[in-house]
């Protein structure tokens, strides 16, 4: 929720929509936080806070709050020429406001049909769709590398975590690894697939990571630096 009506934080509208609110019944007073995932500013206030006592505090802040956003990495509009980069390949978003096709891609084009204000949404879905087209044929390879079975793949969008695997052979990965290099998406697919034959984070089972992937130290620090970036677009 924007917080746009507390005036004291006199900057551009940009870093109102950043600025985000949260109401919570759980905190003792006003306080600040950066959730870089989201690029954004959370601004906590207890249920039963006077507006007066937050106003105050965003003033007295004020310059903390702007020095942490200039910091934060710039979010991503998605709109026509926007630039992407699906599994480290450069695309350019291309609106395409009077074909009928849904969204499909031409080289590095991504087309787009439909108004320019259901783009992020279409593409979104799209995303997704490739996720679980790509993703799955991988997590295929690597169960009948390891000769066991995954039963199902679902994509989801959590921002805990970049996959998950249960005993019976569901995978659960985010979408969002489509934004990242193919390399990265792969160590994390395989790692799900992986825990099929070890259900922890044991030598053995890491040797079995690295069997299918090869190099398993790169990816671990690339999503350790750079995974929250993957939520700045859509
Ligand atoms: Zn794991």
């Amino acid at each position: 929720m924007p917080i746009a009506r507390h005036a004291a934080l006199e900057s551009s509208d940009d870093d109102h929509e950043r600025l985000v609110l949260e109401v919570s019944a759980r905190a003792r007073r006003v306080s600040l936080r950066v959730d870089v995932a989201r690029g954004c500013i959370v601004l906590v206030r207890p249920t039963r806070c006077p507006e007066t006592l937050v106003t105050r505090f965003v003033t007295e802040k004020r310059e903390w709050i702007t020095k942490q956003l200039a910091s934060l990495p710039p979010r991503m509009a998605l709109s026509h020429g926007s630039e992407l980069s699906l599994l480290g390949e450069r695309c350019i978003i291309s609106e395409h406001s009077t074909a009928k096709r849904g969204v499909w891609r031409e080289g590095s084009t991504i087309y787009v049909s439909g108004a320019p204000e259901h783009l992020p949404r279409r593409l979104k879905d799209w995303l997704k769709a490739e996720a679980r087209t790509i993703f799955s044929a991988w997590a295929r390879d690597f169960a009948a590398t390891l000769n066991v079975r995954v039963t199902r793949v679902a994509l989801r969008d959590t921002r805990s975590r970049w996959g998950s695997c249960t005993r019976d052979g569901k995978l659960s990965l985010s979408w969002r690894l489509m934004l990242a290099p193919r390399e990265i998406a792969a160590y994390v697919v395989a790692h799900e697939v992986a825990h099929l034959k070890h259900m922890n984070h044991s030598p053995v089972f890491w040797r079995v990571v690295e069997s299918l992937v090869g190099n398993i130290k790169t990816p671990r620090v690339w999503l350790r630096h750079h995974g929250a970036s993957l939520h700045r677009y859509i």
